[in-house]
């Protein structure tokens, strides 16, 4: 039997085989030519997504002729823990072997206020999108090494499969605020939401679903001709081209007016407000000119701003501002009637956790990996 290209054309780096958990419910249903009945994907999906089996073994009410044929068209990926760092009510860092040996990691953050949902009483998850990142973003970790390759759908459903099998929790939020850059992979990151999001897939309302850019301004067009409702957070970190130029390289090609005029659209399509990030980096983009500029910025988009306290990684030279500086920064923003939350937490906590995955373990995991 062959395999149905015409119906799956996403990038599949290295693989000779899709993956079971990177097809969407009627592309299960196009497999024809297994003259299947067509309940027979909402059985696939089932097994999949609720019982969450390991094999096509497993899937015990489909004939054996089609699980034999099932294992012969399709991979049936599975990522592997390797470390869990932190303990239950705290934020728990996840450490994965894909099946290439790259490691990737994911975080879980409990219940918490100021996080991207509405509601307080959330457990989110913070999935990564590649291994590294090509963007180069100057503060960030997740650039330091480099891009080695973009993440398959069904490498980042894994990460919240995995990690609701590990904790036995019901994760209710996603964030794409992990290692990587979610629209660099536009493509295999809206499949894998797809499945997220589907009733026949996790489930997790496209509320509940935010993605984060570093400022791809055509992928976000793009995106906002998606029909999902997806919340967007875009990491402005800086109101003017020349303070976002020498920290971010991608404003040299998408400089501030052309991100603005991208996000501007993004709203009208989608009717909602986007989020503004902004990491506080003292001396660099924490000035009380920067804060008026970046309330101009956000009401002209009604957008909310979240202040993050920078992370200090080491080898590079920023740091965060004082709290009084970081307060300032704040009330210049509430003052101009802009909706703002910021950080408070320390450093090791739910700041540490979004956006910089690699940091602090990254190195020495792989060398506890290595020798083990
Ligand atoms: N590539 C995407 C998503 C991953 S980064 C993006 O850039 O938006 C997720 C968030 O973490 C971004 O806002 C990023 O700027 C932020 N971040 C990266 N390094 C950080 C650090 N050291 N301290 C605080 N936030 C950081
Ligand atoms: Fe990549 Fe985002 Fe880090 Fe920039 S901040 S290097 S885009 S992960």
């Amino acid at each position: 039997m062959k395999r149905p290209p015409a119906l799956v054309s996403f990038e599949v780096a290295n693989a000779a085989k899709i993956d079971i958990k990177s097809l969407e419910l009627n592309e299960l249903q196009k497999l024809a030519d297994l003259r299947q009945p067509s309940y027979r994907a909402r059985q696939i999906t089932d097994w999949l997504y609720t019982r969450r089996v390991d094999s096509f073994e497993e899937m015990t009410d489909l004939p054996r002729d089609l699980r034999a044929e099932l294992g012969k068209q399709f991979a049936f990926g599975k990522i592997d823990i390797v470390r869990v760092l932190g303990s239950r009510d705290t934020t728990r860092k996840f450490l994965f072997r894909l099946s290439d040996e790259s490691l990737i990691e994911s975080v879980l953050i409990p219940a918490s206020p100021a996080l991207y949902g509405e509601k307080s009483d959330r457990r989110t998850i913070c999935v990564s999108t590649q291994v590294g990142c090509a963007y180069g973003c100057k503060f960030c970790a997740s650039g330091l090494e480099g891009f080695s390759r973009n993440l398959r759908p069904n490498e980042i459903v894994d990460q919240i499969i995995a990690i609701e099998r590990e904790t036995g929790e019901k994760i209710d939020n996603i964030v794409f605020m992990g290692m990587g850059e979610p629209l660099a992979n536009l493509d295999n990151v809206t499949r894998a939401i797809r499945i997220i999001n589907a009733p026949w897939g996790l489930g997790i309302g496209a509320r509940r679903i935010t993605v984060s850019t570093s400022g791809l301004a055509p992928q976000i067009r793009k995106l906002a001709d998606e029909p999902l409702q997806i919340r967007l957070a875009i990491s402005l970190h800086g109101a003017t081209d020349e303070v976002r130029d020498q920290i971010m390289p991608i404003n040299r090609k998408y400089n501030i007016d052309m991100l603005l005029s991208a996000c501007d659209y993004y709203t009208k399509r989608k009717k909602q407000r986007l989020t503004f990030e902004y990491i506080l980096i003292a001396g660099v983009n924490d000035t009380e000119e920067q804060a008026h500029l970046l309330a101009r910025h956000a009401r002209r988009l009604s957008a909310k701003v979240n202040l993050i306290p920078y992370n200090a990684v080491e080898g590079l030279p920023w740091s965060r501002p004082s709290h009084n500086r970081q307060e300032k920064f704040l009330s210049i923003l509430r003052a101009e009637e802009i909706p703002a939350t910021l950080r408070r937490e320390k450093g090791h906590d739910i700041d540490a956790a979004c956006g910089q995955l690699r940091l602090q373990t990254r190195r020495e995991e792989f060398e506890l990996v290595r020798r083990s």
